[in-house]
């Protein structure tokens, strides 16, 4: 197997650009007026923050955090908080406005809005992670309401940092008000599903792409790069589906086994062992780059963005790519895996299963109601189809990739609102 040299520093795209590039194509294709370009180029809000955490050894540590929102024409701005060190303000611009086109191509009342900080979880115990989690939650106790800006958990946080986020919150509001962030555990009015519903919806929309696509699940294979909150589930859902997952990678690495992957003990040999995969027998470990590059039928990227790149998308053999990551592939590649004749689902249709499900959660929350796991299912899987039949739709009309014909439907819709709307 060859090894790809991960691209240079210099050679990574900077995520806004990317994410500019395929927002200018599709603009241009609607036709898209200019003073509403010009709207939408730029976020709404751009906020950065310092954070001074005790860390366990009495020390002090300032950690930098941001919070952008890109817009809320449709509604409350909606958009996880990612702790990862490669944090910065032009990546969480990028996922801010990737979260206004997803909640518009699938249709829910949502803004987009995007937060991080730049911190390494792994490297910190849960009290430091609670301190800062609660150090940032102050700091936008006037960004954050059920009715303005709903966050939600993204790389690096899950529920147990939505329960001190709403925690903190409601302390300053002198009451519960569960409905102020979304991925909640379930006691505090989490939603059934939405742990999994990320990579249920990269699921559904590989399915619906595979039907068009004529591509047997039982007879097809798939590798899965990352196995965090998205790609585990996609990975699991996939399998259930009859595809026969071959390869799966974390940081350590990429496991491959050509008879395929057996999820369970994949997932009790990573939950046994620190959270990696490192040393996982069942498997051989290949490079971690090569797992894009396998002779596999359905790829998912799952980890994190500008893995897919001008440099090895000329190499990449599956037929179908389904983006369970955010922005996993440049704007550069794009052009070689179009004419290549490989089929992408991308991001903002993919993996918008999660906040899908983050929506049926804040609805429930403010009906103070709770739904079975079915009927979150079957709702969340209801709108990830008609979503993707919608931009498949586009996609034959305009004769332009799903990617660009996503873009279309997201940026129509929101055009749409500010026509009616007015008011500049
Ligand atoms: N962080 C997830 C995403 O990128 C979920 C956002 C949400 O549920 O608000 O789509």
């Amino acid at each position: 197997m060859s090894y790809i040299e991960p691209a240079p520093l210099v050679d990574k795209e900077n995520p806004f650009e990317a994410m500019m590039s395929r927002f200018h194509t599709a603009s241009q294709l609607l036709g898209l007026e200019e003073q509403i370009y010009n709207v939408l180029k730029t976020p709404a809000r751009q906020v950065i923050v310092s954070l001074p955490v005790t860390m366990d050894d009495g020390s002090i540590k300032v950690f930098e955090g941001y919070r952008v929102i890109h817009n809320t024409i449709l509604g409350p701005s909606k958009g996880g908080i990612r702790f990862d060190p490669h944090v910065n303000l032009d990546e969480v611009k990028a996922l801010a406005a990737w979260m206004t086109w997803k909640c518009a191509v699938v249709d829910i009342p949502y803004g987009g809005a995007k937060g991080g900080v730049a911190c390494n979880p792994r490297e910190m115990s849960a009290g430091e992670i609670e301190r800062l989690m609660r150090a940032y939650t102050l700091s936008m106790i006037d960004i954050f309401g059920p009715d303005k800006d709903i966050p939600a958990p993204d790389m690096g946080t899950g529920p147990r940092e939505m329960a001190w986020l709403m925690d903190e919150y409601s302390r300053t509001q002198g009451m519960t008000v569960n409905a102020v962030v979304t991925g909640k555990p379930i006691v505090l009015g989490g939603s059934l599903g939405r742990t999994e519903a990320t990579g249920r919806g990269v699921m559904v929309s590989a399915m619906a792409a595979m039907e068009k696509l004529k591509i047997n699940p039982y007879k097809a294979t798939c590798a899965v790069q990352g196995f965090g909150n998205v790609g585990s589930w996609a990975a699991k859902l996939l399998s259930e589906r009859g595809l026969k997952v071959q390869a799966i990678s974390d940081l350590s690495g990429a496991y491959y086994n050509e008879d395929g992957i057996d999820f369970n003990k994949a997932v009790a040999y990573r939950d046994a062992n620190k959270g990696t995969l490192e040393g996982f027998p069942e498997a051989e470990k290949i490079s971690g780059n090569d797992i894009l590059t396998l002779p596999v039928d359905v790829l998912v990227p799952a980890a994190t963005e500008d893995v897919i790149t001008a440099k090895n998308a000329a190499k990449i053999q599956a037929k179908l790519i389904v983006e369970g990551a955010n922005g996993p592939t440049s704007s550069k590649a794009d052009s070689v895996i179009y004419e290549k004749g490989i089929s992408v689902v991308p991001d903002i249709l993919a993996n918008a299963g999660g906040v899908t499900v983050s929506y049926f959660e804040w609805v429930q929350n403010r009906l103070g109601y709770k739904w079975t796991a079915d009927r979150v299912n079957r709702r969340s899987d209801r709108i990830m189809k008609d979503a993707f039949d919608n931009v498949y739709k586009v996609a034959l009309e305009y004769k332009v990739s799903l990617r660009i014909a996503a873009y279309m439907v997201a940026i129509d819709k929101v055009a749409k609102t500010y026509k009616f709307r007015g008011g500049f």
